[in-house]
């Protein structure tokens, strides 16, 4: 290519260029200028102008480009969401609370005579907390925000271009100006292009537009106009929702129309989900009521004569006790830490919503193909004039035979021409591979085996027009001009639909007409295949009259060739997956658009049918029921197999399960899929063989577009759920033991405190956050999928909850109440002598700070199950809660014995009997709780336990 259309490329791209055509104005950026032009004219004008040709771009004028103009990405979040993401994090109510704690504590310390360190502690501490919880706020979101960017970025979106005259699958992030993209329905557009060749092709502009419905493309000139109606144009961000189409592109990255768009909505606000909304309600109400608790405090102390300002600083303490300042942070954590985990078993969930959706699934609905089983197809039967043949050989080498090849190579031949897919040989370690869809890779396959070389046949019979296959019509053709420039069109597709397309069969190379005994042999012949789990495929011809007949023509009077059954083995792990999910009490339903006898085979195979027959229906059938009888069919029998199916049954069956109060999840591979798997609770895409349309509308990608990875997700959403219900209960038991000994010292007319603002605020920094987070990313316990999901309408504190946290917590408190009055009483110090410097008062208030700290050590290992044993979960199976708890032992250690810690928090240096009587508290806990969880556990499984 020379250097000077090239050059004009640029002008026209990125210096406005001459008015040829509709000029889009986009945001200035680092590599480009704020202009970029619809290049105008014939399509040879237009690749001239751009620096193309009809063979692509070559890979070194590619690379030149590529370092000019940079890669075809949207820009990365910036920094003024990154410093306003910093400010949230002191602007939210837990921080508002604690900063003005500890302004007034200031105050009161500056106006107190004479002035008391500890109330300046007690406000540097406040300030700590907000810091510390800032800190962790804020990395929490960023590096959340990392993941889900790194996640997108894991998604797959590469294209198909022209480079050096090739085909070529690219990055899309590696696309320049000028190169020459293949788009096929179910892609999305990679960047700005200009239409050069399209093939009945439409496209969903919703992304740019809002309208959703499909817009037809052409590749002939049009009048200027505004960019988005340019109609022989197609933009980044849209999809090809039918037909193939060629383009070259004028615009990457920025520039783009999408680019254009992404800037303005970059900055809107993330959405809180549902269980973030529930915790921040409920923390509202606990910052409430702590509030209530410390001006109730203050009001009943100042009239008791306790000096004013110590009063009111102890009030404050209070309060701050009661806040659970690191619960939010927590949230965010092990949501994030479930995504992660998701990440790594193959389930790229691109929203934190749902993972907690995921956790309450009750019904999968799922497609077969590539889903249950591995979507590597091999033809092992062809079926024609009335016999069958074997074909021998497996997987996509065309090593094998095909018995009596004669009569069915014009069958192989219609195939292998009305076929997109491309054979790839060996190369390194690869072997034989397909490019495009499996199905019709292994046709190729088939026609290999009966001797046809499909290159050259495509040679000498070109393809001249093309109906894309489209599951709605569940049929393919295609027009050929042959040697005498004749025109013939090959079909192919599910046999029903075919066979009723076609009025005559072929014997021998002669057109027979198509009697109805005839077409009941094919019908059984079709049904015999899929009776052994085939999928089957009819084949057939016709000649037509012109390049471009319309699709009723090519698609009526057809002639039958005969029918091809190919073997699909199901994955291996979805037998135990499907398992797994009868024992979760989840629902699996498959919905496929394949034959009935073939979906039933393969349900029995990987175990979604077992032994009694089950309720088959197909598309049809389900156009016949209203939305009452769809409603009954859902709640009859538990082995449902829809069969035959378009998308648009998908949605409807979705929609109908929601109405039942259904969670659903739904798989989905195609354009088309789109709207069902938006609508579902769980949309999931295939991530290596799903569309680009199908990805975007999803919440959750499978990378190796395995069933089982579902079920992996269901099971760690759950385990996610489970795990913040356990650090919630760990958090709030243990403020119950804070605050109960408070109570007691002032309903017992104890003059002082039995624990400090400044120590309480060091067990929650010490012994609280850093355990809480190690709840958060428990291991996922091996009976998460032995219960049936969890209600939709189950609230987080649930009574059950609640009821735990008042156990554990009122056992804390009995523990620590009883430790500080033994000590008190021990002393025979009548209370009115007490103060502060007394050093048997250090002592008792230093056992309660260490008596909560230990306690919540076991507080924590108890938490850690709901009704099995810990002791059968293992005690080592979270290190990190025991690393954990061990630093909040440690750091009560130092606060108890370090002369400087013990200034600041009034602590004593503790004896080892006193450490001896602590352990034998939290030890009671533990007792106490495995007690619980052994008389639930009895009570679940007599016989007049309830269930
Ligand atoms: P599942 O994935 O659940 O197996 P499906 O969603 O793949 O089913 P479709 O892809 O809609 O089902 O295919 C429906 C029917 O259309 C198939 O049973 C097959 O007979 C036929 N078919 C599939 N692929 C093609 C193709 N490329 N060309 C022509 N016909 C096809």
């Amino acid at each position: 290519m020379s250097p000077e259309p090239a050059r004009q490329a640029r002008i026209a791209l990125h210096e406005g260029g001459p008015p040829t055509g509709v000029t889009t104005t986009a945001p200035p950026d680092r590599r480009n200028t704020s202009v970029s032009t619809i290049p105008a004219g014939a399509v040879p004008e237009v690749l001239a102008v751009l620096g193309s040709s009809p063979r692509g771009l070559t890979s070194a004028e590619a690379a030149t480009r590529l370092h000019r103009h940079g890669p075809n990405e949207l820009p990365r979040i910036g920094r003024g969401q990154v410093c306003r993401r910093l400010i949230a994090q002191f602007t939210d109510l837990f921080a508002v609370v604690l900063l003005v704690a500890s302004a007034i504590t200031f105050v009161a310390y500056w106006l107190g005579r004479p002035r008391d360190p500890a109330t300046l502690q007690l406000a540097l501490a406040i300030l700590g907390v907000v810091l510390l919880n800032a800190s962790i706020g804020f990395s929490q979101e960023y590096s959340a925000e990392r993941t889900a960017e790194s996640l997108q970025a894991m998604v797959p979106h590469t294209c198909r271009v022209l480079r050096d005259g090739e085909h070529c699958k690219l990055s899309a992030r590696d696309l320049v100006p000028g190169d020459v993209v293949i788009l096929e329905a179910g892609d999305a557009v990679p960047a700005d292009c200009r239409l050069v060749e399209v093939q009945d092709a439409a496209v969903n502009n919703a992304a740019l537009t809002g309208e959703s419905d499909p817009v037809v493309r052409v590749a002939a000139p049009v009048p200027s106009g505004p960019p988005l109606q340019a109609r022989n144009c197609v933009f980044m961000g849209t999809d090809l929702v039918a037909g193939t189409a060629k383009g070259v592109v004028f615009a990457t990255g920025t520039v783009t129309e999408f680019g254009r768009i992404f800037r303005l909505t970059a900055a809107a606000p993330r959405q809180q989900t549902p269980l973030q909304r529930q915790v921040t309600i409920m923390a509202r109400r606990v910052a409430g009521l702590a509030l209530a608790t410390g001006a109730a405090l203050f009001a009943i102390r100042v009239p008791s004569g306790q000096p004013f300002v110590d009063t009111f600083v102890f009030s404050l303490g209070v309060m701050v006790a009661l806040v659970p300042e690191g619960l939010p942070a927590t949230l965010s954590v092990s949501l994030a830490i479930g995504v992660r985990r998701m990440a790594r078993r193959h389930a790229l969930v691109k929203q934190l919503l749902a993972v907690e959706a995921l956790g309450s699934t009750s019904v999968i609905c799922t497609d077969k193909t590539g889903t249950l089983t591995q979507a590597e197809m091999t033809v092992v039967q062809v079926w024609a004039q009335g016999a069958s043949h074997a074909v021998s050989g497996v997987g996509y080498a065309p090593v094998g035979q095909i018995t009596d090849a004669g009569p069915v190579r014009e069958l192989l031949r219609a195939a292998a021409l009305c076929s997109n897919a491309r054979l790839v040989p060996p190369t390194g370690r690869n072997s034989w591979r397909v490019l495009g869809d499996t199905t019709e890779g292994a046709l190729l396959v088939a026609a290999r085996k009966a001797g046809l070389d499909p290159t050259q046949e495509e040679a000498e019979t070109p393809r001249v027009a093309e109906h894309p296959f489209d599951s709605a019509r569940k049929l393919m053709s295609t027009v050929h001009r042959d040697s005498d420039s004749r025109f013939l069109a090959y079909a192919k597709g599910a046999p029903l639909e075919l066979l009723a397309r076609c009025d005559a069969i072929d014997h021998n190379g002669r057109k027979t007409p198509l009697a109805d005994a005839a077409r009941t042999e094919v019908a059984a012949a079709a049904d015999g295949m899929a009776g052994q789990g085939l999928r089957v495929l009819a084949v057939a011809r016709r000649r037509v009259a012109g390049p471009r007949p319309s699709l009723e023509d090519v698609e009526s009077q057809l002639t039958l060739l005969g029918l091809v059954g190919m073997y699909d083995p199901p994955r291996p792990e979805v037998r135990d997956a499907v398992d797994a999910c009868r024992r979760a009490g989840i629902r699996i339903i498959m919905v496929t658009g394949d034959h009935p006898l073939t979906a039933e085979a393969v349900a029995r195979r990987v175990g979604i049918v077992r032994d009694s027959a089950p309720a088959v229906v197909t598309g049809t059938q389900m156009d016949a029921l209203d939305d009452s009888g769809l409603d009954t069919l859902l709640a009859g029998s538990s082995q449902l197999l829809l069969c035959r199916v378009s998308p648009e049954h998908k949605l409807r069956v979705v929609t109908a399960l929601q109405r039942r109060g259904e969670v659903v999840a739904v798989t989905g591979d195609g354009a088309n899929d789109a709207p069902a798997l938006k609508h579902a609770d769980i949309g999931v895409a295939m991530g290596a063989s799903g569309t680009d349309v199908a990805r975007e509308a999803a919440v959750m990608v499978l990378l190796d577009d395995s069933f089982a990875s579902i079920t992996t997700a269901v099971g760690l959403g759950r385990s996610v759920y489970r795990n913040i219900r356990k650090f919630l209960i760990y958090l709030f038991s243990h403020n119950i033991a804070e605050l109960v000994p408070i109570l007691a010292a002032t309903f017992a007319g104890f003059p002082l405190v039995p624990i400090t603002a400044v120590q309480i605020l060091a067990i929650d920094l010490g012994s609280d956050v850093l355990p809480a987070l190690a709840l958060g990313a428990e291991p996922m316990e091996p009976d998460v999928m032995n219960n049936p999901p969890r209600p939709r309408q189950e609230r987080l504190f649930s009574p059950a909850v609640m009821g735990r946290v008042l156990f554990l917590g009122g056992i804390q408190a009995l523990g620590v109440c009883a430790v500080f009055f033994w000590h008190i009483h021990a002393s025979g110090i009548p209370y009115a002598d007490f103060t502060k410097r007394d050093p048997v008062y250090r002592e008792a208030i230093t056992m309660v700070q260490a008596g909560i700290v230990v306690s919540q050590f076991f507080n924590a290992l108890a938490v850690r199950t709901d009704r099995q044993s810990v002791f059968r979960t293992g005690l080592l199976t979270n290190p990190w809660l025991l690393v954990a708890g061990c630093f909040g032992i440690g750091l009560m250690a130092a606060i108890s014995y370090a002369p400087p810690l013990q200034a600041v928090f009034h602590t004593a240096p503790l004896a080892p009997a006193d450490w001896a009587v602590l352990t034998a508290l939290g030890a009671v806990l533990l007792v106490a709780e495995e007690l619980r969880k052994w008389a639930l556990r009895r009570r679940r499984t007599s016989p007049k336990g309830e269930s």
